[in-house]
This record gives C-alpha cells, structure tokens and sequence, in this order.
C-alpha cells in the first residue's frame, strides 16, 4: 500500500478512518482543511482514472447521484473528494428494508433509474451498477457512486471487475456496453431487492457467464408469490438477453416503474386488460355497476314488455268502445233515415202530385217539387237537420224513369226530360212499386248530374188511382260534415258513415263504396274506398235486404271492427293517414255502415308514466355507485398526492 502514513494528509485533506475497500483502492473518511467539510476520499492504486471524463462528471449534478467535489492528483496518487455517506445497499440492514416493500424497491430503482438517465443524457455510462455503489445520504435518500469510474477500469484491467460481474448483461462480459447494458444491471438490482438474490448466482464464474448467456431469469412471482406481477414484469424485461428487448433508455424504465407505483397500468396495455385491472382493483364500484346493469337489463325488458301488452289490451278496449258506439250511432241514424223517409212517403201520396203525374202536368209537378224544398228549408220544420234542409233536391220521374220535373239549390242545369231509369233510387222504388208496397227505398250514393254533389236518395212509388206505379218521388240528401247532428266527432273518435256507391251512367258495375260523412266534409264531398276497406264494409253490411225491408233492425251480429282500418280521406286530409282502430256497424238494412275510428297510437299515457319511473328508478339504482366512483377516484388521487409528495 503506498498510503502515506505520516502525516495522514492528501492535499489538503486530513485523512480519517478507513469507510471501505474496493478493487481499485480504498476510500476514507477525510476532514477538507480548507472548508472544514467531512468528505468522502477515494485513492485511486492501479490505473488511472480518464481526467477529461472525471471532469465532466464532476460537472453533472442530480439528486440522486452521490457529488464529486474534487479531483485531484497528490505525490502521483490519484483522488476523488466526493460527498460523504452513511452505508451502501450492498449491507444487508438496508437490502431487507427494501426486501419487506416491494414498492419501495420500486421507488428506490426509479430514483436510480432517473440518475442514471441524466448521465446517459451526457453520453455516461456506468457500467458498474451494483448495490455497493448505491450510497444513502444522512437523511436515507439513495444516491448513486463512482459515475464515470468504471469505464476505466474496465479499459485498463478486465480482472479488477469480476467481482461485479454478476450484475453485468451479457453483451458487457463481450466487451459491448451500451445504455441497455446499465439497465440491465439496474434489472438485477431490483430483482434481487424484490427476491432478496441475484437471478444468476453460480459461484463458479464460467457457470455464472453461462447461465448470463443462456439462462432465462427466473419470474420472481415464482419466488415470491404475493410480488405484483406488472412490477416482476419490468424486472424481467430489464433481464432480457438481447438489449434490443429491454427497455430503450434509463428513463423509459423509470416511467414504468412511477405507473406502478401510481397503480396506473402499463403503458400498451390493451383496453380490456384495463378494464379488468380496474375492476380488480375496483371491486366495490364495479361490482355495484355490474349489478346495476343487469338490473337494467332485467327491468327494461320487463317493463317494455309490460307497456306492451298493457297498449294491446287498451287497444282491444278501444276498439270494443267503438264497436258499440258505433252500433249506438246506426241506431240514431237510422231513425233519423227513417223521419225522412215518412216525409217523402207522406209527400207521393199528395193528391195534387198524383194527378199532375197521371197527367204528365209537369208545371205543377215542378211547383210542388220546389213547395217541398222550401217546406224542408223551413226552421220550423222538425227536419231539419242542418242549416240547410236536409234535401238539396227533389225530383220526379215517370213510369219510364225519365226526369219529369225537378227543384234544387241549382236548378238552371237543363236535365228535364233526361232519363234515369238506370239510377238505383229509380229501380228501388220501382221494385217496391211493382210489388204495391207503401215504403220507401234508401239509394247507394251516387254523383249528382244536377251539380255534381254526391249524394243519397230516399225514393218512392208514386201510385195513380188505380194502385199501379205512375212514377217516383225523389229527395236527395248531400253527403257533409255532420248528418244534422246525429252524427258527432270528437278528439279521439272519429265517426263516419259510408254508403254503397251506385254504377255510373257507363254501365260501371257497382259494388264501390264512398265515404259520405266525415268531420271535416263540405257539402257533396266524398272519397271511394279503397278495396282492403270495402272487405271489411261489405262484412259489415252483409245481409242487408234493401229493397224488401229497407229500414228493418240491424242484426247485432253484423258489429265489426279491424286494428288496421285505412281512412280514405287520408289522400286529401294527411291528419287521418296511417293505421286506426275502427268499430263498424250496419245502419239497419239500408247498406248504410257507421264506423267509428280512433288512432292506433294511442295518446302514450300509461308508457309515458311507465317510462319516467323507470328512468327515475335507473337513476336512483346508478347514484350509489356513481357516488362510491366518485369517492374511489377521489381516494386514489389523494393517495398518490401524498406518495408523491
Ligand atoms: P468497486 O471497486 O468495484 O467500485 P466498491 O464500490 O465496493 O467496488 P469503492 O467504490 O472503492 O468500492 O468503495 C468502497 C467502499 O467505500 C464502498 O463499499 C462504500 O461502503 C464506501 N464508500 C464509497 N464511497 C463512499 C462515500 N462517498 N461515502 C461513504 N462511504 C463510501
Ligand atoms: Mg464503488
């Protein structure tokens, strides 16, 4: 030892007990008697230390790297004055501290990690990573020693590190140092602070280089169970044989390992790894949302369901609703077609219109026509139905089915003399005539040629003298809004009355049939049916005897309804278009049908209802766990805050 003995100075340093040993000389405790300081003196025996590195690492200051105070040469004897520091993490009291908290293993390589970095920022390696180079300060923070040292060493004798050679990556035994070699050797590190040993611990080195080489380090899950298995994680992959499968840089390890102590997860981990990992480490909340998902999932069903079977059955109420009221109408209607029908009755058997017919006087014929409309037009009389007389027209014709004589609203139209024995209202009464029935016949609904209206007739026989059929008396009653005020709408139901519609005077056959009242009609308005619809009518009016009993009962049986009823008017009155739910019923035998509709959406009131509970119940059932979420977070930031400080 070339130590000097007497007196105990190296410049200007007093020198003081021996701190320790290692292989490229001794370090001592030493009072600066310049400053007054107590330093840490290292002397350099063998080789020589590389002034222009030293320098810079001298220059390079970090927390976590132990200080360089001075470098300096004395009677040829090189010296480091470094920071002065209380034990190394190769002692076996500071190792188990670390060996009983993974974390703070964890924490402790990070911060070493961080130096490191800084260096390799500088183009520093270490190289000789290892816990007797890793020093605590007076207050117990790790700093890292002998940055800069070992390159030459390494250059100068590869004997003088074999000591440390089983913290060394593989391509550093051949002589290939890089930034990955140092961390591979903060890998070992840290494994051994986790596992409490070295991955590869051969006592015989050309096994130890080997199992370096080859051997796979151990997962020291295997070794310790209860060990987090993203931490063991970032171990292994500082281990990797090939450097290119390590991490890239110091501070790439070091991030990982601040995620992990953060509780946050590696970085690429894929999302259902996170969402695993949170329920993991979020039980409580997840299994609260878990639960109140299925909750959901169980409700929503359940009361959709419920909904919808609670609207078919008020559907099935709505259309049993106006299946009746329908039937209640018919009635009305028909006594209503009844009155009218004794009015014309009444009328062709007026003994003044009797003989003008016999006579073919069709002056008088034409003033009592017009005496018969003004006598309707009247407000007194009883029936009137609406603001106007319930007959626009009254006509007569003669045995043959000509038009002998005729008064109406627009009478200029020449059609006096036309024939009309083609008209349903003439043969219906011509067939009752025939058989000397005194009754009166009710007409499909047909087109005026007089002024276009669409309308319905009651016709009868007109009898002479002798009881044979000399002609017919016709009222003809307008299609409209309302049938005077029999026939009422309100919001929900609507009504409307259809009737068979009579052939064209081009021999069309019949069979159609016209809407003729309905809410929102002006006088002599009408719309066909549609053929879906006729179906449904003609089932409705099938029976009727109209020329024999042309105002008998309804047969209760005759009562239909459909959930798929199409209004015609729809084509020129969009409010009535789409599906309705409609009650029918026969106005006695007269072919006349009453139908009743309403929407089939139904004014949403009891889903409505339904559906706010249920959002209600859904937000009171998410609250709680929303509330433990909010909490958890809360905790888990004032956690790592307080780690973090
Ligand atoms: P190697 O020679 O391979 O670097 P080593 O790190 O053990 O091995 P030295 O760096 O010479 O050898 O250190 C010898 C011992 O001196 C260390 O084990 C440590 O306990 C102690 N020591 C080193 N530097 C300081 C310091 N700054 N303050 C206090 N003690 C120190
Ligand atoms: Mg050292």
């Amino acid at each position: 030892m070339l130590l000097p003995s007497d007196p105990p100075m190296i410049a200007s340093y007093r020198l003081g007990p021996v701190l320790g040993r290692g292989t490229q000389g001794e370090v001592y405790e030493a009072l600066d008697t310049r400053t007054g300081l107590v330093v840490a003196l290292k002397l350099l025996h063998g080789g020589r230390w590389s002034a222009v590195e030293m320098k810079v690492c001298a220059r390079l200051e970090h927390p976590h790297i132990v200080r360089i105070l001075e470098i300096g040469e004395h009677d040829g004897l090189q010296y480091i004055a470094m920071e002065r520091m209380i034990g190394s993490l190769a002692e076996d009291a500071h190792r188990q501290r670390y060996l009983d908290s993974p974390d703070a293993a964890a924490g402790l390589v990070a911060k070493i990690a961080e130096a490191v970095h800084y260096h390799h920022q500088e183009g520093i390696l270490h190289r000789d990573l290892k816990p007797a180079n890793i020093l605590f300060d007076s207050i117990g923070e790790p700093k890292l020693a002998d940055f800069g040292v070992a390159k030459l060493v390494d250059e100068s004798d590869h004997g003088t590190i074999a000591g440390t050679r089983p913290y060394m990556a593989a391509e550093q035994l051949d002589g290939h140092t890089t930034v990955r070699s140092d961390i591979y050797g903060l890998g070992v590190i840290l494994y051994e602070l986790l596992t409490g040993q070295r991955p590869f611990r051969a006592a015989d080195t050309a096994e130890l280089i080997r199992e370096i080489r080859e051997v796979p380090a151990r997962d020291p899950c295997k070794l310790r169970p209860e060990l987090d298995v993203d931490l063991t994680r970032i171990c292994l992959r500082c281990l990797e044989k090939a450097p290119e499968d390590r991490y890239g840089s110091a501070e790439a390890l070091e991030s990982a390992l601040v995620r992990h102590l953060n509780g946050e997860l590696p970085e690429g981990a894929s999302r259902r790894l996170r969402l695993w990992r949170w329920c993991l480490r979020n039980s409580a909340t997840a299994g609260l949302i878990a639960a109140t998902l299925t909750f959901l999932l169980i409700l929503v069903p359940t009361v959709l369901s419920l909904a919808h079977e609670h609207a078919s059955i008020r559907r099935a109420q709505a259309m049993q609703v106006n299946t009746s009221s329908a039937a209640m109408v018919a009635g009305t209607v028909l006594s209503q077609i009844r009155a009218l029908s004794d009015a014309v009755a009444l009328s062709a058997r007026d003994d003044e219109l009797v003989a003008a017919v016999q006579e073919g006087d069709t002056a008088v014929q034409q003033r009592l026509c017009e005496a018969l409309y003004r006598h309707y037009e009247d407000p007194a009389q009883r029936l009137k139905l609406t603001d106007n007389s319930p007959f626009n027209t009254w006509f007569v014709l003669d045995a043959t089915g000509r038009l002998t004589a005729q008064y109406g609203k627009e009478t200029e139209v020449p059609i006096i003399g036309r024939d009309f024995a083609w008209r349903d209202y003439f043969q219906g009464a011509w067939e009752l005539g025939e058989a000397g029935l005194d009754a009166t016949y009710v007409s499909s609904v047909f087109q005026s040629e007089l002024d276009g209206y669409h309308k319905f007739a009651i016709s009868t026989p007109i009898y002479g003298d002798d009881g044979e059929p000399i002609g017919v008396l016709v009222g003809a009653v307008p299609t409209a809004a309302n049938l005077g005020s029999l026939v009422r709408h309100d919001l929900q139901n609507i009504t409307a009355l259809v009737g068979p519609r009579d052939h064209e005077r081009e021999d069309q056959p019949d069979g159609s049939h016209w809407i003729l009242v309905h809410p929102d009609y002006v006088e002599g308005e009408a719309d066909p049916l549609t053929n879906p619809q006729v179906e449904l009518l003609e089932r409705a009016s099938r029976g009727a005897l109209r020329v024999e009993q042309s105002l008998g009962l309804p047969a209760p049986s005759l009562v239909q309804s459909s959930d798929d009823y199409r209004d015609p008017t729809a084509t020129r009155h969009p409010k009535y278009a789409g599906r309705w739910l409609a009650g029918f019923a026969p106005v006695g035998n007269t072919g006349l049908v009453v139908v009743v509709q309403t929407e089939y959406d139904l004014p949403p009131r009891f889903e409505t209802q339904f559906g706010r509970q249920l959002a209600l119940w859904a937000v009171l059932s998410a609250a709680p766990g929303a509330l433990l979420m909010l909490f958890a977070a809360w905790h888990r930031r004032r956690r790592s805050a307080r780690r973090a400080a």
